[in-house]
């Protein structure tokens, strides 16, 4: 391609109407596309190529798949079709005598655009037609006999805005590419380059706009997702670095005795699997450095009791002497026992404090609920923090939490992160954590000591994901669950069904049984409301007519929801009818049925969580997915019927919505990445991550003047994100 003249001094910064050729009318398009510098359109990376590289021989044609074909036109022919539309049919004799035709309908144009001897690449995907290979309405490149001779051409398609075409986008980065792309600073080592076989940043940004060919576009690629990894890479190690040398942790011991006696608190004994992973955090507890675990376990698989386990743990463990010196006497006087008693004087060894935080309120009271049962005469003091509270009870509750009296503080993040202040803690344990939370851990972090953190999903996250995520998090995995489980039973219930299956539910019922009805609500806006509560009403005088039904949803005050799930607890309620507020850990075990009305408008995980809420008891729960449409498969419900396995769903979901949308920055809160995806760039990210290990270890925090660009372009990134801002 010939380079414009330029008349400016090249800068990144240059405006592109200012480019030749650009114009002030189409940089005003551009800018539609949030294209205004020349550094803009250079990061304008394309979404997609179009070979053009005339490279197919017609005998290596697929039906279907895109293909190009470079020839010589021997054939100009245009007629009416009987149901009279215009029919150009162009005939294109490749290299080795073949002909294929390039058809077009109704662009009767186009004729004038072609002569027999002209030399033209078309690209498309090819269909067999009665007289050999079609392309109908391809893309064409016409060539000039010299162009044909090295005709390799790989044409940038790039994302558009309306009123924007590629031609101008290809324009407008072409300009940029003459401009300045020799002066783009390069951010990676010389060595790094050689040792690893990347493009240098001028020669890279050439070749992912305009590649001279396939090999060469997977090059440019390359080192593009590798630096936005590495620097990702480089950004979590700087995040976790700080961190670590601003904060130790307490260190928590958890020896045989203490152990054995947290475990015969529970009901149950603990599986393989829990015991696994207790096993796993009491040795992060242990180290001085904080724990930073994810555990992934799938609904019902027994995170909570692997999650109390832990903070009974901490608060068992009497405060380090050098951290509470006036209290150390009292400490060592009672070495290993937990905080069972508190002395006639209210005086007692100063313990470490931890805290749960789930997503929303009633989760919040179910896991204080469910603490208190457990706990009962323990002496350990549990206190939840939600709304709903009067100020004068919060403050109180704040005040033991302040003094150390409370061990366990259970609340919703929001309260927790935002009001308390405690004495000690040592144990943060974050509930139901469904986005990735890079950005929260730090919020409870006060004092001296940074507590351990233990985040908790039901979502399985694949590893490498959490890798890139989290840089060094650490991952525990629950597989299995508690024994006597059973799968649900679940059916997909067509229209034609719905009366049957109404009949099969009140059986159920009057056989004893408890059960939930979700119906869908998006948003839980006033609007849903009216249609949550029709379709309440529609219940109440309809199927469920004979029995005592409760309606929870979003709107409703955090009150009157925990008292209308305590009566349906309590078995003064036949059926909860919710939205899908019931669809995080809410446990009661003896309901074991479910309707889901409208399914279809559920994602998969979530059907997936919402039936987890049945299979909780010793009795098999029964699920029914009522969808709205007849006999037509559907991939999600189909699905959701088929398996109760959630790693399965999760990988199922994955592929039925790609994997750019499980990362998609606005569904999980993982850090947006533009050109590296982390599912089909798993091993860049190892490799990414290796590297920055590497070089944080021979250069601590990028403290080397060879990484200046680099570390600048990481804070540029990711600093505000990961409070990087006070590096350096
Ligand atoms: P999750 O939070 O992983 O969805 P929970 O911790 O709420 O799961 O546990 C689900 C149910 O299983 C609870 O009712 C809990 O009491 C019970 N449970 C947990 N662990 C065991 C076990 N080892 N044996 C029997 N029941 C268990
Ligand atoms: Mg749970």
């Amino acid at each position: 391609m010939e380079a414009l003249p330029n008349t400016a001094e090249p800068s990144l910064t240059t405006r592109l109407e200012r480019l030749p050729g650009v114009g002030t009318a189409r940089a005003e398009r551009l800018a539609k596309l949030g294209l205004m510098t020349v550094r803009d359109a250079l990061m304008h990376f394309p979404r997609d190529y179009k070979d053009f590289s005339g490279a197919h021989a017609i005998a290596d044609l697929v039906e279907g798949e895109h293909a190009s074909v470079a020839g010589l036109v021997t054939d100009v022919a245009s007629r009416t079709t009987f149901q009279g539309r215009a029919m150009l049919t162009v005939t294109i004799e490749a290299a080795a005598g073949d002909r294929v035709k390039a058809i077009w309908f109704n662009m009767p144009f186009m004729a004038k655009r072609f002569e027999p001897g002209m030399r033209v690449v078309i690209a498309g995907q090819p269909r067999r037609g009665r007289q050999g290979w079609e392309f109908a309405h391809p893309e064409v490149r016409w060539l000039t006999a010299d162009e044909q001779a090295h005709a390799s051409e790989w044409l940038a398609i790039y994302p558009l805005a309306e009123g924007v075409q590629q031609s101008h986008v290809r324009l407008a980065v072409q300009a940029a590419l003459d401009h300045a792309a020799t002066i783009v600073p390069e951010a990676l080592p010389p060595e790094t380059l050689a040792e690893k076989h990347l493009l240098p940043i001028d020669e890279a940004l050439r070749q992912i706009h305009c590649p001279a060919s396939a090999e060469m576009i997977t090059a440019a690629h390359r080192r593009f997702v590798y630096q936005e990894l590495l620097m990702l890479q480089l950004a979590l190690r700087m995040h976790r670095g700080q961190q670590k040398r601003a904060h130790a942790a307490p260190a928590i011991a958890v020896d045989a005795r203490l152990d054995a006696r947290i475990r015969a608190r529970f009901p149950f004994e603990f599986t393989a699997a829990q015991r696994k992973v207790c096993g796993e955090i009491a040795t992060d507890l242990a180290r001085s450095e904080p724990m930073n675990r994810l555990l992934q376990g799938d609904v019902g698989s027994g995170k909570t009791a692997v999650a109390t386990y832990a903070m009974l743990a901490a608060v068992a463990t009497p405060v380090k002497p050098a951290s509470v010196a006036g209290e150390a006497a009292a400490a060592e006087a009672a070495p290993g026992e937990p905080a069972t008693v508190e002395s006639a004087s209210g005086a007692r060894p100063a313990r470490y404090q931890a805290a749960i935080m789930a997503p929303t309120e009633l989760l919040a009271r179910q896991h204080f609920a469910g603490l208190e049962r457990l706990l009962a005469g323990s002496g350990v003091e549990v206190q939840l923090l939600v709304g709903g509270q009067t100020a004068k009870q919060r403050e109180k509750i704040l005040g033991r939490i302040a003094a150390g009296q409370t061990d366990i503080v259970v609340g919703t993040q929001a309260l927790v992160c935002g009001g308390a202040r405690f004495r000690q803690l040592g144990l943060v344990v974050i509930d139901e954590q469904h986005r990735f939370g890079v950005l929260q851990r730090a919020v409870l972090q006060q004092g001296e000591a940074e507590p351990h953190t233990l985040v908790m999903t039901a979502t399985p996250i694949p590893r490498t994901i959490a890798h890139a995520v989290y840089g060094d998090l650490d991952i525990s995995v629950l597989d299995g669950q508690p024994p006597g489980r059973q799968p649900v039973a679940t059916y997909r219930v067509t229209p034609a069904e719905l009366d049957r299956w109404w009949e099969f539910f009140r059986g159920k019922l009057t056989a004893g049984r408890q059960g939930y009805v979700v119906v869908p609500s998006v948003e839980e806006s006033k609007r849903d409301l009216a249609s949550i509560s029709s379709a309440f009403e529609e219940l109440a005088n309809g199927p469920l007519e004979a029995f005592r039904l409760g309606l929870v949803h979003g709107r409703l005050k955090p009150v009157a929801k925990a008292g209308i799930m305590e009566d349906f607890r309590a078995g003064r309620l036949d059926v909860l009818v919710a939205t899908s507020v019931i669809e995080v850990g809410i446990d009661v075990p003896a309901a074991t049925l479910m309707t889901i009305l409208d399914a279809e408008s559920f994602g998969l995980a979530q059907l997936h969580q919402l039936r987890g809420r049945v299979a909780r008891g010793p009795t098999r729960g029964i699920c029914g997915a009522v969808t709205g449409s007849g006999d037509e498969p559907h991939p999600r419900v189909d699905a959701f019927v088929a398996s109760c396995d959630g790693f399965d769903l999760a990988e199922q979901d994955l592929r039925l919505r790609g994997p750019g949308d499980l990362v998609g920055t606005r569904q999980s809160g993982a850090p947006p990445l533009y050109l590296a995806d982390l599912l089909r760039d798993g091993a860049v990210v190892a490799e990414a991550r290796r590297d920055a290990l590497a070089i944080f270890e021979t250069a601590p925090e990028l403290a080397d003047p060879k990484y200046d660009r680099l570390r600048k372009l990481v804070i540029d990134r990711w600093g505000e994100m990961l409070g990087l801002g006070q590096v350096g």
